[in-house]
């Protein structure tokens, strides 16, 4: 990287016209800043509520475009973001001023089916990723929307539909290739660079950029037993002890969540669930579909749906993107909280929030976690503590910028109450809508871990280069 380049403001690009050219012809992959046509549809990511400006984007096209990315940057002092599926929620994949490094052109998915492992650029998406997977019958634990990228997911743990037969996301990462700080590329896996490895199951994307994930991939489909049923939201309280009986005892193969929220008021949909708040349970059965059938129609017909949508999902890419209608063009704060037991309270709980929500898009998310998620120890990775038995995530969202306060303080009041819960546990990082840099935010998430998380980030990151995200200092 020779070009002569000079800044303003601390981290803020300034570059001349005659630089930007010269930088044009060192990347492949095109630099787009404020005065480019594309720049208001590149620079936005999936939250609506994160406005920011970057003072150029860089959309890499490879390797070279990220390590001479990541050299421009620490050259030049500024603030750097690296960008995946841009999904997270407190906008960790931009930045105000500075450079976003771009990773969406990166998105080659390879498989290898003879030995079950998936190779993925830095900048796939989930549903790349399950596009090229399902063909040869195999998946990764990813999350449960296919427009998320694999890095910020993979980096910051990954729950979705799989993760209580296969782990986390993380638990099936094999090795990465990431550039680091430096500018230099290495690889980390059980091998090489241990530390690293071990900080990048959990700890985001604090140590550099992941240019490939090779990631274990397991057999299912493209058939399974899955199910999905709309209920009335007011029976949610006499369903969701139902629902959580049934979870704690289906067995490991089976991951469920419990949803609350409304449909819109759409003659595309069906006319039982146009407009109706509802109370959702939906299942995924990690086998052989014939053997899972019999506990998941077991979920399938607790209580009297307004609506069953199974048959219409019938594949596991089809339910892996049957919930992407759910959070897209919204204005969105979230929150999340670990609970280590569902009493009666918590359901209580829960379903009065979830009656009093303030905007049809907001979305009450009550995932099982446990099984082999629980079996790896929180010191194994990263990622901390995985006791939990259940989630309790409150995604606020509004297509309407003009209520975006109001939903976000509701959200931030729900959570702080929530903390009278018996069973009451720490945070999922990948699940908040605040910058989570504090101690107490890190505290919640990394546990005990957090000390050697900060050590790592000294070696690797001594002058924090990599820190829109949820920031580990170095020690
Ligand atoms: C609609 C929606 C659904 C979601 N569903 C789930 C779910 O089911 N399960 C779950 O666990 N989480 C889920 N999440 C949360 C998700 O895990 C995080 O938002 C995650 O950070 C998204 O990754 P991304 O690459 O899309 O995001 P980005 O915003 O692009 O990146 C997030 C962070 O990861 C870093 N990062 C991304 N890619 C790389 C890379 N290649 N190398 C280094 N750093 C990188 C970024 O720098 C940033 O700090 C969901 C989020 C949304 C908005």
């Amino acid at each position: 990287m020779t070009a002569s380049l000079s800044t303003v403001a601390a981290g803020t690009v300034d570059f001349s016209d005659e630089q930007l050219a010269d930088l044009r012809m060192l990347f492949r992959g095109p630099l787009i800043g404020p005065g480019d046509a594309s720049y208001d549809e590149i620079r936005v990511v999936e939250n609506l509520a994160i406005d920011r400006r970057p003072g150029l984007i860089i959309r890499c096209s490879g390797i070279a475009d990220v390590i001479d990315g990541v050299n421009l940057a620490r050259e030049h002092g500024l603030q750097l973001a690296v960008r995946g599926g841009g999904h997270h929620v407190a906008g960790h994949g931009t930045v105000d001023g500075g450079l976003v490094l771009d990773l969406r052109d990166m998105n080659g998915v390879w498989v290898a089916s003879a030995n079950r492992t998936v190779r993925a650029q830095g900048g796939a998406t989930w549903g790349q990723v399950d596009r090229e997977a399902q063909i040869f019958g195999l998946a990764v634990p990813g999350g449960v929307v296919s427009t998320t990228g694999v890095g910020g997911l993979t980096l910051g743990g990954g729950i979705g539909w799989l993760h209580r037969k296969w782990g986390l996301s993380c638990d099936n990462l094999l090795a990465a290739r990431i550039v680091l700080a430096s500018g230099e590329l290495v690889t980390a896996s059980d091998d090489e660079n241990t530390d690293l490895f071990w900080a990048i199951r959990g700890g985001g994307g604090n140590f550099g950029v992941v240019v490939d994930f090779t990631l274990r991939a397991r057999e299912i489909g493209p058939e399974v037993a899955l199910t999905v049923v709309f209920h009335d939201a007011a029976s949610g309280a006499e369903l969701m002890p139902q629902w959580r009986d049934l979870a704690l005892r289906a067995g490991d193969e089976v991951t469920t969540r419990a949803m609350y929220w409304s449909l819109p008021a759409s003659d595309a949909l069906p006319p039982p669930v146009q407009g109706k708040e509802v109370f959702i349970v939906a299942a995924l059965y990690a086998g052989d579909k014939e053997e899972g059938q019999g506990i998941i129609d077991e979920f399938r017909s607790l209580g009297s749906p307004l609506f069953d949508m199974t048959d219409y999902i019938p594949t596991f890419r089809a339910f892996q993107a049957g919930f992407d209608p759910l959070v897209e063009n919204l204005h969105s704060y979230w929150k999340s909280m670990y609970l280590h037991d569902l009493t009666d309270d918590a359901m209580a709980f829960i379903h009065q929030l979830a009656m009093s929500r303030p905007d049809p898009s907001t979305l009450i998310h009550v995932p099982i976690i446990g099984g082999a998620t629980a079996a790896v120890a929180a010191d194994q990775t990263a990622f901390g503590d995985r006791s939990a038995a259940f989630m309790l995530s409150i995604d606020g969202g509004t297509p309407d910028p003009a209520t975006f306060d109001e939903v976000r303080d509701w959200v931030r009041a729900s959570i702080e109450a929530a903390r009278r819960l018996d069973g009451a546990g720490g945070a999922y990082l990948a699940f908040s809508g605040d910058a989570g840099t504090d101690e107490r935010v890190l505290q919640q998430q990394y546990g005990g871990n957090l000390d050697r998380l900060r050590a790592i980030k000294s070696q690797y990151d001594p002058g924090n280069l990599f820190r829109v995200n949820n920031n580990i200092k170095p020690a």
